[in-house]
């Protein structure tokens, strides 16, 4: 005699699981999203939030701005465009994910000048100092990375240092809160003409070293 077979229990409908967002990150995060203090990018959206990376990375990568194709239209820094594929290239090579690391900008806009990407101004990297300050203070991360000039500027205004690419590239140095490390920028430009993607492999190889130890845990 056929056995018939017993019919799996259908399981409950899963309630979909909603991320809580620490409420001064929220915070800091509403705060970016209504800033129009840049009249140029007033109506540019602030790229801030859960996508930058998990909140207790021990690694802060700040680069320039986000871009018109990049983060400017995906809102994840360093997505969608050659910048973003350079910088998941060199993160790699360090051994590293994005969900080692919280990556933000020295101006949380897109700086577009017809309808190009542009360097933000002084006046743009100071009216978005607070943002930074505020991130570096929430995250509380071991390493900072600046990516570029801009980066390192955005930071030499917070440290009140006077750090320069040029010299201080690739040379740790230790902050008051946190050990500083100064790199290129992943784009294009830089590795075609700066500092080609094979010496920024090996710059990247160096991070790291620097927080020796087992790997944050993502959030
Ligand atoms: S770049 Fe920064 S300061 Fe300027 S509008 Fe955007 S969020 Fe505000």
């Amino acid at each position: 005699m056929k056995l018939k077979k017993a019919k799996p229990k259908k399981s409950p409908p899963r309630t979909p699981r909603i991320k809580k967002i620490a409420p001064e990150f929220d915070a800091l995060f509403q705060a970016a999203a209504k800033c129009k203090l840049c009249p140029r990018m007033a109506d540019q959206l602030a790229v801030l939030g859960p996508g930058n990376g998990p909140r207790n990375a021990k690694i802060l990568f700040i680069a320039e701005a986000p871009g018109r194709f990049g983060a400017g239209r995906t809102g994840i820094p360093f997505s969608g465009d050659k910048s973003g594929e350079n910088f998941e290239t060199l993160l790699a090579h360090a051994g590293l994910t994005r969900k080692d690391v919280f990556i933000t900008n020295a101006v949380l806009c897109n700086p577009l000048k017809d309808g190009n990407n542009s360097r933000p101004t002084s006046a743009e990297i100071k009216n978005c100092s607070g943002f930074l300050r505020s991130t570096i203070d929430l995250i509380r991360p071991r390493l900072v990375v600046t990516l570029g000039g801009v980066a390192l500027d955005a930071v030499n205004r917070l440290l009140q240092t006077r750090y320069q690419l040029k010299a201080d590239a690739l040379r740790p140095v230790t902050a008051p809160d946190f050990i500083l490390l100064p790199l290129y920028h992943p784009s294009p430009r830089v590795a075609n003409w700066k500092r080609p993607l094979r010496l920024q492999k090996r710059d990247f190889a160096k991070i790291p070293k620097l927080i020796p130890g087992k790997r944050p845990e993502a959030v």
